[in-house]
């Protein structure tokens, strides 16, 4: 058997299958490319093409696909085989440098916003080189961007990739104000991934789970999650052997999985890799999503991406963490050792607070989905409001620094950014303060309000931008500057005086929060159609141009595809709910309630007895069934009522006002029916079937 380092990556066309395999030149060319970003000349990209597919065959591959991430949110491949008519009724294996490069896929059903009518619906896929290709189930895959032929990003990653550029040639500009001689600066990811493992089976009998991926109907069972017992608890061997083959299989991708543990509720568990550089991390958590689903299949059950597949119960996010690097290894979030390092890791804070602060809105559209809003604001996920958690150590340093007094007691001089070394502080762990939307945890930081199904490549563009945009500002400041160090004093202390309503070390569970928060003027855009409409506030719209991100085109193709999507949504689960209830609850009931009036009839007409439980059952149902009756028609009256509805925005905001509370009621007395019907008459497994039914 082979160890892990042996076959790390085995799949991957990485650096060292490319030393391995490429001429000497070649090789050379292609570094420069992906270092520089160096386009690539096509006699190159021919060599390069073929021996990857060379490569490729050896590991069994027939097929090659452009690999990209539509705005769908998840990853789209069309394959495409290596087979070429060699003339003589045979066939060799060809792959040349244009289709490693370039790709036209039809993918003309993808959601564009409106950017290309489907007559027009050409675009583009465009190899990104600096994430590696690699062989997933006999096919190349090639990640690629996607675009529309007029240059329109049609995709999640084409504005990551900006982002990054954007970001770089800011933070390059304040480096070099430093004197340093770094050459580029990118900044990494880790995403911690949270899911749930349920049983085939019993996935196999709800529709809801089916057509929704959560739970549209269900009591709770009598056991949830209050005794913590399933918490880092032991870890099942079904559960055991599917980690198992999903660590080996993301191994052999490249993927760096490494820590895995059972999550707070039961069934649910969590994945985190290793960080890396933003966009192969966007990739690799794409890759990750994608095996869990299929590799669970295998085992005998399904993977729920859904950020909250059981009302009642913890539901699943993503945490983000974020940092810049530079090429030479030096993390600009790691507070350092020296007055020159330590001012450095001040001014990228100071950069990141302010750009969170500035930018609320924008990070808080790009976490927001229908799945998701059942989550923030709950009392286990962050609430909707952003804020920042610094540690007290840390807050204690920047409040010094503001007020100009002694950081302690002990320290008799004041601090100079530039001129002291900060004082030690102990690193804040991110259980310290489980409850902050946004955590610095020693070297980076935390952003916990991604839903779980979510893409990484959203959150990041706008992250990146934004502190791009601190940067570019602080720039602006320090070039002027002809003391270097007194103006990076003076910045650093107006920044923190700005912006430090931002920084919050408490309890954001706690009802108080949510006031002192409206006192402090910080947003709280609770749902998505709160949220969506900031994207295309004009101070966002003039950020996003500006660091050439997003043109205004694209903005509003994706305010368009977000809101529509969110409608998408809610009408699947509410169309969901009335066939649920017209085929399968409202006859479940109607048949107890018969099987009840039967066995009145029958012991009454036998014996001298009064049915107590069976004649009051019987009209708890009776009455359940009419209120349910009566909903179900509230509800689909109100689907049809939205149907008219052709602005986006006001089609979402019915949805959530008009519809969801018309969901929510119909399911309180669902739920409440199926407490009092008998396990038999009840159409579909329950919350314990599903929670604990992994043995
Ligand atoms: P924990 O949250 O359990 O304390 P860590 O802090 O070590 O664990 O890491 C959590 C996640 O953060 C991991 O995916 C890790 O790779 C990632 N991470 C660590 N350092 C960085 C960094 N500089 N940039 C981005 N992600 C990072
Ligand atoms: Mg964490």
């Amino acid at each position: 058997m082979k160890t892990v380092p042996e076959f790390f990556g085995s799949c991957v066309f990485d650096d060292s299958t490319m030393r391995a395999r490429l001429p000497k030149e070649t090789y050379k060319a292609m570094l420069r490319t992906i270092k520089d970003g160096r386009s690539l000349d096509i006699n190159v990209a021919n060599v390069v093409a073929n021996a990857m597919k060379d490569w490729a065959v050896e590991l069994g591959a027939t097929h090659y696909t452009h690999w990209f991430q539509p705005m769908t949110g998840v990853t789209a491949e069309k394959h495409d085989s290596f087979i070429s008519p060699d003339g003589d009724g045979r066939v060799i294996m060809e792959f040349s440098g244009k289709e490693l490069v370039q790709g036209e896929p039809d993918a003309s059903s993808f959601p564009s916003g409106g950017l290309r009518a489907t007559f027009e619906a050409r675009g583009y896929t465009a190899w990104d080189p600096t994430s590696y290709a690699f062989v997933k189930d006999g096919v190349l895959c090639i990640p690629t961007a996607f675009c529309s032929y007029s240059g329109d990003a049609l995709d999640k990653k084409t504005p990551l990739l900006r982002s990054m550029e954007a970001i770089n040639r800011q933070a390059m500009r304040v480096l070099k104000l430093f004197g340093s001689d770094v050459t580029s600066v990118k900044t990494t990811v880790g995403p911690e991934q949270e899911y749930f493992l349920v049983d085939k089976e019993a996935y196999d009998k709800r529709p809801d789970l089916i057509y929704t991926g959560r739970m549209l109907f269900g009591s709770r069972s009598p056991k949830g999650q209050e005794l913590d017992d399933h918490y880092f608890g032991a870890i099942k061997p079904r559960v055991a052997a599917f980690m198992k083959e999903l660590n080996e299989e993301l191994w052999k991708l490249g993927v760096c999985a490494k820590t895995e543990h059972n999550e707070v509720a039961p069934a649910q568990h969590e994945l985190a890799p290793i960080f890396t550089t933003t966009n192969i991390a966007a990739d690799h958590n794409q890759l990750a999503m994608e095996l869990m689903q299929k590799i669970a299949k295998k085992h005998g059950m399904v993977c729920l991406l859904h950020e909250k597949p059981f009302a009642g119960v913890n539901g699943s996010g993503k945490h983000n963490n974020w940092s810049m690097t530079t090429n030479t290894g030096v993390n600009l979030l790691n507070p350092g050792e020296t007055p020159y390092e330590n001012a450095q890791f001040l001014l990228f804070l100071a950069a990141v607070i302010k750009a969170v602060d500035e930018y609320q809105d924008l990070l808080r559209v790009s976490v927001a989905s229908a799945g998701n809003d059942h989550r923030l604001g709950a009392n286990e996920a962050p609430p909707a409001i952003i804020s920042i958690f610094l540690g007290d150590e840390l807050t204690a340093i920047l409040e010094a620094l503001e007020s100009d007094t002694a950081y302690s007691a002990r320290e008799k001089t004041l601090m100079r950014v530039g001129v002291h070394v900060l004082p030690k502080f102990p690193r804040d762990t991110t259980d310290r303060n489980r409850t902050s939307p946004f955590a610095f945890t020693g070297n980076k930081f935390e952003f916990r309000m991604l839903g779980s199904s979510a893409s990484v490549s959203d959150c990041n563009t706008v992250l990146n931008t934004i502190v791009a945009e601190s940067l570019s500002q602080f720039a602006d400041v320090l070039e002027q500057a002809e003391d270097f160090e007194a103006a990076l004093h003076d910045l650093i202390v107006k920044t923190i005086r700005e912006h430090k309503r931002i920084i919050f070390n408490g309890n954001g569970y706690d009802e108080a929060w949510t006031a002192e928060a409206e006192r402090r003027g910080l947003l709280n855009l609770k749902t998505t159609p709160d949220a969506i409409p900031c994207l295309l506030a004009e101070k966002n719209m003039a950020l996003f141009c500006k660091h050439k991100v997003f043109s205004e085109r694209e903005l509003h193709a994706r305010y368009e595809i977000l809101l529509e999507s969110y409608s998408k949504v809610i009408n699947i689960e509410a169309l969901t709910m009335v066939d649920m209830v017209n085929r399968d609850i409202l006859p479940a009931l109607c048949a107890y309630g018969e099987r009840l009036g039967k066995a009145v009839a029958g012991k009454t007409a036998a014996a001298d007895v009064k049915c107590v439980y069976e004649i009051k059952t019987l009209e708890k149902i009776s009455a359940y069934t009419d209120v349910i009756y009566e909903g179900v028609q509230l509800l689909e009256d109100a689907i049809s009522s939205v149907k008219g509805i052709s602005d986006s925005l006001a089609a979402a905001k019915a949805f959530e006002s008009d519809v969801i509370p018309k969901m929510q009621s119909l399911r309180a007395t669902v739920d409440s029916a199926e407490c009092i019907t008998a396990s038999e008459f009840w159409p579909y497994p329950t919350y314990g079937d599903l929670l604990f039914g992994v043995r």
